[in-house]
């Protein structure tokens, strides 16, 4: 089976952003999501393809069985647990386990299979009798190469003979070294000095080229053009997988760069909304009169799990203390965390570890961990302009409804902000946002 990751690096400094922004690089993000969402996001929205050649066959596949796959690796396909394809796998996996190759460029958000998907076609794809990289897959940073690769170990656990290689920082080879394993997981630079520079293995031998997470590839300096570098080498017949979560001008103007004659395939967001949630409000004049009705919810949570967004990170971190002080288990995640850190909050509070997360803005998108039941905004969301920020209300409290789960929503806010702020919200929403006993938290069950 593929090699086991290597030793994780000492952590990243905090970064220096203000306490009122508390963001985190794309990149980050992009890790902190998959690490918190464990299962696959399924989706009504349609499936899009556009295709240059209308007369290039086209099907969808409603079993892993229909691939035809080695038994090892369908094996390793359902050992993960994977029953049947998501929406994007059924479409993309025909594509890219096509004779003779096709090029796809895939985009749907993140959680929708899409790395499960390209993580199959480049086991499947590997000819183990040569002993030289023939897939080589790209990610924007260490980490997410490293997610990569343990998706690939994982589902090619039964293939022992596949080998897999990691070009990132740390991976230090003797110079004339000739790499002998099969598949290469690396960021830009790395992979451009490996085969370029030392020649440690022949970009003109890669049958399959991958570029996952192109929309965080484009935000890191540099990375783009040591992509357009590595895909000169090619050749022309190599396979050229391309993958993004977003969908714009600058990631398409990228895509036509790197993948000719491809086949597009689009799976639509589907929108959050509050139908399922039901909306509270507490008037709290102050820190401690908030802290006060945190304390009465958290007494009153007796399933499921709960976030509290604070604006700024000195906010959460005194509240963190508050409550820890007071007995609570609390976990705070905020952006000043190394990458290390907020990789572990996040995983104990997915797996149930910690029932209540304390966090800023670092965490309004993208983070649907299914068994939170109640969000409390400590501070309600507001814009550079003091404006009520629905936007990031509704990706703080909002659900995509599929499941038709049902969740609370608790803002605390002042008398002032209610006739403000709030107002603003509930007017945006046209839901009703209704006012909270918190002395009797039998109205949160
Ligand atoms: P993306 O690359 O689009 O972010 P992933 O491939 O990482 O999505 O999949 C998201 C989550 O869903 C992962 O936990 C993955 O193990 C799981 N998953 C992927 N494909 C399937 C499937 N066919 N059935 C069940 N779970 C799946």
């Amino acid at each position: 089976a593929p090699k086991k990751a290597p030793e994780p690096k000492p952590p990243s400094t905090g970064s220096s952003v203000s306490q009122e922004e508390d963001q985190v690089p794309k990149a980050e993000a992009s890790l902190m999501q998959k690490i918190a969402r464990s299962k696959l996001v399924t989706s009504k929205a349609e499936i899009e393809v556009q295709r240059q050649d209308p007369f290039s066959p086209l099907h969808s596949i409603k079993s892993f069985d229909d691939l035809n796959l080695t038994p090892k690796l369908l094996r390793g396909v359902y050992e993960m647990g994977f029953n049947a394809p998501s929406k994007i796998q059924e479409t993309a996996l025909p594509i890219l386990l096509a004779t003779p190759p096709q090029n796809l460029i895939a985009q749907s958000q993140s959680g929708t299979g899409k790395t499960a998907a390209f993580v199959l076609a480049m086991l499947s794809r590997v000819n183990p009798d040569n002993n030289f990289p023939q897939v080589l897959c790209l990610s924007p940073t260490y980490e997410l190469a490293i997610q990569t690769g343990e998706v690939a170990a994982k589902m090619g656990q039964f293939c022992d003979e596949i080998k897999l290689r990691y070009a990132v920082r740390g991976e230090e080879l003797p110079r004339g070294h000739k790499l002998t394993e099969h598949i290469i997981i690396g960021t830009p630079g790395k992979v451009l000095d490996w085969a370029t520079k030392y020649r440690f293995f022949d970009l003109s031998k890669i049958t399959v080229f991958v570029l996952d997470e192109a929309d965080v590839m484009i935000a890191t300096q540099g990375h783009q053009d040591q992509s357009f570098r590595i895909r000169k080498h090619l050749k022309e017949n190599c396979q050229i997988m391309f993958f993004s979560a977003t969908y714009d001008d600058e990631v398409m103007q990228f895509a036509k760069g790197i993948v000719p004659n491809p086949v597009l395939i689009r799976l639509k967001r589907e929108e959050e909304s509050l139908d399922n949630i039901q909306q509270y409000y507490v008037i709290c004049d102050s820190k401690e009169e908030k802290y006060q009705s945190i304390a009465n919810i958290y007494g009153g949570i007796t399933i499921g799990q709960a976030i509290i967004f604070c604006h700024t990170r000195k906010t959460a971190s005194w509240l963190t203390d508050s409550m820890t002080k007071d007995g609570h288990a609390v976990a705070l995640l905020t952006g000043e965390l190394s990458v290390e850190d907020r990789i572990n909050i996040l995983d104990r509070f997915r797996v149930g570890k910690e029932k209540v997360l304390i966090t800023t803005n670092v965490l309004s998108r993208g983070i649907d961990v299914e068994q939170v039941t109640i969000v409390v905004n400590f501070d309600l969301p507001i814009d550079q302009n003091r404006q009520a920020d629905c936007e990031t209300y509704l990706h703080r409290i909002g659900r995509t409804g599929r499941f038709g789960k049902s969740g609370i929503a608790v803002n605390l806010c002042s008398h002032a902000e209610m006739q403000t702020t709030l107002k603003q919200i509930q007017d945006h929403f046209g839901k009703k946002i209704l006012p909270l006993n918190t002395d009797d938290s039998d109205e949160l069950e």
